[in-house]
């Protein structure tokens, strides 16, 4: 299959002057049943037809990911909730007045307009009305329900710039819009609302505190920072290994001195033995590591950069080639929540305490 790549500069609101023809026309691809991948102020996503159980199939199918792992439907308007859930609760308009449009996911019963091939099999659906303006006009011109997972072939790190969604979708999809990098790095927040009370199935940039002030109490899936063998993980996607990186990677964790100390020995003997050895490093230790590639991906205090460049990083490794990688552990508070939550699922949770 041939894939168009569609450009569209896009600066806050103002889109350039042809991008509403190209919009129009990835639009016209996505109802008639074709896939294509768009930006978002999370990830790139993977676009079809939400109502169309042969779009979504075809999702699937481009992803290479296991069709009981269900896709997120993206909506333009709040009040399109309703064609798309059987009875929306008060709260999810309480939810969706504060954060909509923007990263965070909820999960309510679904209408039966909504095939259960978008579902994965759930009577359950995941609704999204993103923030950018290029997903918003795309959705609109979709018909007003876009089933869109990560742009990424199944258990790599979701792309953050089109170049990863180039490189995993070329030849496999209808079109890919180019926008640019985006602008969070990290998927949507997930919070189903089946349950009281409401739980995060998935940590974001909506955090559970930021949930806490709106709704009092808010419990978040034990699995999502713990390797928990006896239980599975709520959203069904998070039981597949995610985000990883072809090499190896341990987390170190502990005070930082300890961390550079022993990240640093570890080094040494994997490069004595041949091995190429990568490392996620912060602002702060950055200078003080010896190693083939050493990434940078902001200071610790500063988890909005450290959150952007993850998935980016991860995917340099592996374009850098290296045979394992260390990183240093990050605090859990705040955004710090879904940044572990990824790097834990990248890492296979291999940690070691130092
Ligand atoms: P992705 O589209 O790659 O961001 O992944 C979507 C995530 O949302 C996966 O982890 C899914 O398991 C989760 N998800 C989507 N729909 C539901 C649902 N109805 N119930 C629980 N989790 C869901
Ligand atoms: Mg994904």
């Amino acid at each position: 299959m041939d894939t168009e790549i569609l450009r569209i500069e896009s600066a806050g609101e103002h889109l350039t002057p042809d991008a509403d023809e190209l919009l129009q026309r990835a639009g016209a691809i996505i109802r008639q049943g074709g896939l294509v991948a768009f930006p978002t102020e999370t990830v790139y996503g993977l676009g079809g037809d939400a109502l169309n159980a042969s779009s979504s199939e075809k999702i699937y199918a481009a992803k290479g990911r296991p069709s009981d792992n269900p896709l997120i439907i993206h909506i333009c308007r709040i009040e399109d909730l309703r064609g798309i859930v059987k009875d929306v609760p008060e709260v999810a308009y309480k939810i969706a007045k504060a954060f909509w449009p923007g990263p965070l996911t909820m999960i309510m019963e679904k209408a039966d307009i909504v095939p259960t091939q978008t579902t994965g099999g759930l009577n359950t659906v995941a609704v999204r009305f993103p923030s950018h303006k290029i997903a918003q006009k795309l959705i609109e011109y979709s018909g007003g329900f876009v089933a869109a997972p990560s742009a990424n072939l199944s258990g790599k790190p979701s792309p953050t710039g089109a170049k990863y969604v180039i490189e995993d979708m070329r030849g496999r999809i209808d079109a890919i819009i180019d926008g640019g990098d985006v602008g969070i790095g990290l998927e949507s927040t997930i919070l189903d609302l089946t349950v009281t009370p409401p739980q995060i199935l998935r940590p974001g940039y909506v955090t559970q505190q930021m949930l806490e002030e709106l709704l009092g109490e808010v419990e978040i899936d034990r699995t999502t920072l713990r390797e928990d063998t006896k239980e599975a993980p709520k959203a069904p996607g998070m039981k597949y290994r995610h985000y990883a990186p072809k090499a190896d990677l341990l987390i170190v964790e502990g005070s930082l001195e300890a961390v550079v100390a022993y990240i640093n020995r570890r080094s040494k003997t994997d490069r004595q033995q041949g091995k190429k050895v990568g490392i996620i490093a912060t602002g702060e230790t950055c200078d003080s590591y010896e190693a083939d590639v050493i990434k940078d991906v902001g200071f610790r205090g500063d988890q909005e950069t450290i959150a952007r460049n993850l998935f980016r990083v991860l995917r340099e490794f592996d374009d850098a080639g290296v045979d394992c990688i260390y990183s240093e552990g990050f605090d859990t508070d705040g955004l710090g929540q879904a940044i572990m939550n990824r790097l834990l699922k990248a890492a296979g949770h291999k940690r070691i305490q130092v």
